[in-house]
């Protein structure tokens, strides 16, 4: 495992709320347990059980939310969850999450995503790189990037790259879909770089959302799509035809879908644990990974939901290692390829290949 630790690592498909850590969640859950607004024995439960199917997986969904959806809580866990990424060094992450709205907190969607810029701001253990270099004033290194020199027990500080992507969630309208596309828009000096739809598969429609998709991408932000996480044909045929700039799971596709997805080249996330927990894939051997390595595809391996999951990135790394039977050398160059595939600028796809060729020399 501390093979799997120590290579420089890219995380392209994490949820915020999904990677919480358990200890915050019980802990937030207790003491909302001790103000009397939810009964704490009747969630324990559901929190500790460790395999979920989907369904079960969106409603602990739907009780996170509860328990963490104000603005302190939600600055703790996106600290928390960067600090956690940055620990096992994930080198650059992208972190997604849904913009939520809950008059009764006077939270908006706009303080919403204020309390995870703040959160990024919070951390002090390692550097955290989100303001785009074009944003940074010249001459003036950004608060958040001002000590990136800084030694710490001698070794130079690790940093992280971090880029945000609104989730836009199934339940929502098109109108609420738009309000994220431009609040996306609005935040894009502060790293917000893309939006993705995600959100229970059994619900919605493709065509509620396109509009604020379509709009999303023609000004320049870019898309990531959950795609066939359930059997729906004709759905994941028109997510295809979209040409999203890269998808997630690709778990219940036909050939045809296998076809289209070959040829447009379209960039996969690859969530094993995940798939596997939600038996989204009957077995790891029948996992399409092995299918889509062999034939090249662009390929990156993340964890979805490391709190939810009970993973990790290194893990993650680790599993395809056991089972794929693929070397530390072919997964070093996978993690590496994910740079062609992250949705930064030059600057930092620069910085990050620095980053892979100096750790290929010391490995
Ligand atoms: P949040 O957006 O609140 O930070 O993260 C949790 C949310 O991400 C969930 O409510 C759900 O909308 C979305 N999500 C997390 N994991 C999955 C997944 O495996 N599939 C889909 N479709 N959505 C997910």
């Amino acid at each position: 495992m501390d093979w799997w630790v120590s290579m420089p690592k890219i995380e392209l498909h994490a949820h915020l709320n999904g990677s919480i850590r358990d200890s915050t969640l019980l802990e937030l859950a207790r003491a909302l347990g001790d103000k009397g607004v939810i009964d704490f024995s009747q969630v324990e439960h559901v929190i500790l059980k460790n395999d979920r199917s989907l369904s079960e997986v969106f409603k602990l969904f739907d009780l996170i939310h509860v328990v963490t959806t104000d603005h302190s809580s939600i600055t703790r866990i996106t600290k928390e969850v960067v600090e956690d990424f940055a620990f096992e060094n994930v080198v650059y992450l992208e972190l997604r999450t849904t913009p939520k709205k809950n008059d009764s907190l006077g939270m908006s969607k706009r303080s919403y995503m204020e309390a995870v810029l703040e959160g990024l701001r919070a951390v002090r253990s390692v550097d955290v790189a989100f303001i785009p270099y074009s944003e940074e004033p010249r001459n003036l290194s950004s608060p958040l990037l001002s000590d990136a020199s800084e030694k710490c027990n001698g070794n130079t500080r690790k940093k992280i790259f971090v880029r945000l992507l609104f989730s836009i969630d199934r339940r929502e309208t098109t109108e609420a879909a738009m309000e994220t596309v431009m609040l996306a828009l609005e935040m894009r000096h502060f790293g917000v770089v893309g939006i993705d739809l995600s959100g229970n598969p059994a619900v919605g429609e493709w065509i509620t959302y396109l509009p604020a998709l379509k709009f999303a991408r023609e000004q320049g932000l870019y898309v990531t799509l959950h795609c066939g996480e359930v059997s729906n044909s004709n759905e994941i045929h028109n997510m295809l035809e979209f040409l999203p700039h890269r998808i997630g799971h690709a778990c219940f596709f036909e050939e045809e879908h296998w076809r289209r997805l070959k040829s447009s080249n379209i960039p996969v996330e690859i969530c094993l644990t995940s798939n596997l927990r939600t038996l989204s894939v009957p077995t790891i051997d029948a996992h399409h990974f092995v299918d889509l390595y062999n034939a090249k595809h662009p390929l990156v391996l993340c964890t979805d939901d490391s709190g939810v999951f009970s993973t990790s990135l290194s893990n993650e790394y680790k599993i395809a290692s056991s089972s794929f039977g693929l070397g530390q050398k072919e997964l070093f160059e996978l993690s590496k390829n994910a740079i062609e595939f992250m949705f930064a600028d030059n600057v930092v796809k620069e910085d990050l290949r620095k980053t892979f060729n100096s750790a290929a020399k010391n490995l």
